[in-house]
């Protein structure tokens, strides 16, 4: 009987999520998810049905939208979108990432921002969620039209974040140029340094040691984790990452410290393949000097291959496929082929990278599967260490973060796989994520009252 009046509560709730937000696939794809994990934990704590946590969980505690205005380099007024979403601060200010890509919506910073509540919760941290950003297309921009358009972006955001309130960092398009103009804005209004009301600064005015590198690192340890319990490691595996971003670089980087062989890695247009594995100094100098095409790779390496169309990627053979794009590059056709392919492992770099037909296909063919929540947390937990050190006036060396890294991502795989064993569903870290997420949250906002 329990069971059923939890499914029926899951169902009624996600009715209604839908109604209230007619269209957006991406931010029903994301509570979809969560919830579809949750039937066990609400059958065993129905007072958390009474204390309508998965109503309150759903709505935002606030949604912010907000013009951008700028002048281009012609002289001509633009206008975009600004959002932040303020989403869940049970467990603390909220925090989370901006993100500027032609793509973004409101379902889009809607569904980073939901998720970014369990990621945080896993963490360890005492952080809530939110998520920010703008339709603004950085791609063929001028440094001066960048930093005119972070000021203009940042001129109304001020007035809704601070240290102890909520705390932007980046996200795609979003990396240490512009929160140095960000936060360059923010002082000058605020007429006072506040190091902690953003994270991922520069070195030299409050930023962490090891920031850059956490997200993709953080994948790897995780993935390491998972594959330590099966008896298995990164040393000789054939390895695709998608992206070449930050999070894809040091997930390359890492994932080759430790013995694999990285062969492919892609933009938003193609991607190369280098059969004697992915230089990443290469790749590294490429994105450093501004230059937005992976293709530019082969200048370097002329026996690698460019295939023009990023997507197709994944139909190369590898053991440990790693998604750290964007979401939902992977389907229910490419996950797939990544089975009929042989793939052992899939870590995922970036926010919601799979379909949910994707992901039950990994999960129904026993591939060990890392949900971005877990896998790709260890980004916003340093972002946790850079507020704890500009708090405390300190700075760390990178291999003490580095150090505290390892044990937040061993942590996040212990719990979350716990969390899978306790409620029933052994081995799956989709449900163990998202159970162990969600409880700590849930548990806060019980005792926090009806808010
Ligand atoms: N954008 C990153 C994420 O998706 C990092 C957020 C942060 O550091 O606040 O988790």
């Amino acid at each position: 009987a329990g069971t059923t009046q939890a499914r029926d509560y899951v169902t009624n709730v996600y009715e209604a999520v839908k109604r209230r937000n007619p269209n957006e696939e991406e931010y029903l794809q994301a509570v979809k998810e969560i919830f579809e994990s949750l039937v066990p934990v609400l059958t065993a704590y129905p007072a958390y049905m009474k204390y309508g946590i998965l109503e309150r969980l759903t709505e935002p505690e606030r949604f912010i939208t907000f013009r951008v205005p700028w002048v281009d380099d012609s002289g001509n007024v633009q206008v975009n979108r600004g959002f932040r979403v303020q989403f869940n601060s049970a467990l603390g200010p909220y925090k989370g990432g901006l993100r500027f890509h032609p793509s973004v919506n409101g379902s889009i910073i809607k569904f980073l921002g939901f998720e970014q509540i369990f990621k945080n919760s896993l963490t360890g941290q005492s952080i809530g969620g939110g998520k920010g950003g703008a339709d603004f297309d950085p791609k063929g921009k001028s440094d001066v039209e960048i930093m005119r358009f972070c000021q203009s972006f940042m001129t109304e955001l001020y007035r809704h974040i601070g240290p102890d309130t909520d705390v932007p960092a980046g996200d795609i398009g979003v990396g240490a140029r512009e929160i140095g103009y960000l936060f360059g804005q923010y002082k000058r209004i605020r007429g006072t340094v506040e190091s902690g009301v953003l994270t991922g600064k520069g070195l030299r005015y409050g930023g962490s040691l090891t920031r850059k590198e956490a997200t993709g690192f953080g994948t790897i340890y995780f993935v390491q984790e998972m594959l330590k319990d099966k008896a298995l490691d990164f040393s000789g595996r054939t390895i695709i990452v998608s992206g070449s971003g930050n999070v894809s670089i040091y997930a390359m980087e890492k994932a080759i410290e430790l013995g694999a062989k990285v062969v492919a890695c892609s933009d938003s247009n193609g991607f190369i393949y280098d059969e004697k594995g992915i230089n990443v100094e290469t790749v590294k100098q490429l994105k450093e000097a501004g230059n937005e095409r992976i293709y530019a790779y082969l200048d370097q390496h002329p026996h690698a291959q460019y295939v023009d169309d990023c997507s197709s990627i994944w139909s190369i053979p590898c053991d440990i496929a790693l998604p750290c794009a964007t979401q939902n590059e992977i389907d229910e056709a490419t996950a797939k082929t990544l089975v009929a392919n042989g793939v052992k492992a899939v870590g995922e770099g970036a926010n919601m990278p799979s379909t949910l037909e994707a992901i039950n296909v990994f999960l129904d063919n026993d591939v060990l599967f890392a949900p971005a929540k877990a896998a790709n947390a260890g980004g916003v937990a340093v972002s946790a260490l850079e507020m704890a050190q500009n708090s405390g006036k300190l700075s760390w060396t990178f291999e003490e973060v580095d150090a505290k890294l390892q044990e937040i991502m061993k942590s996040i795989y212990q719990n979350s796989k716990q969390a899978a064993k306790d409620y029933g569903h052994p081995g799956n870290l989709v449900d163990g994520a998202n159970i162990a997420g969600f409880i700590k949250v849930a548990d806060a906002m019980v005792e926090q009252g009806i808010i």
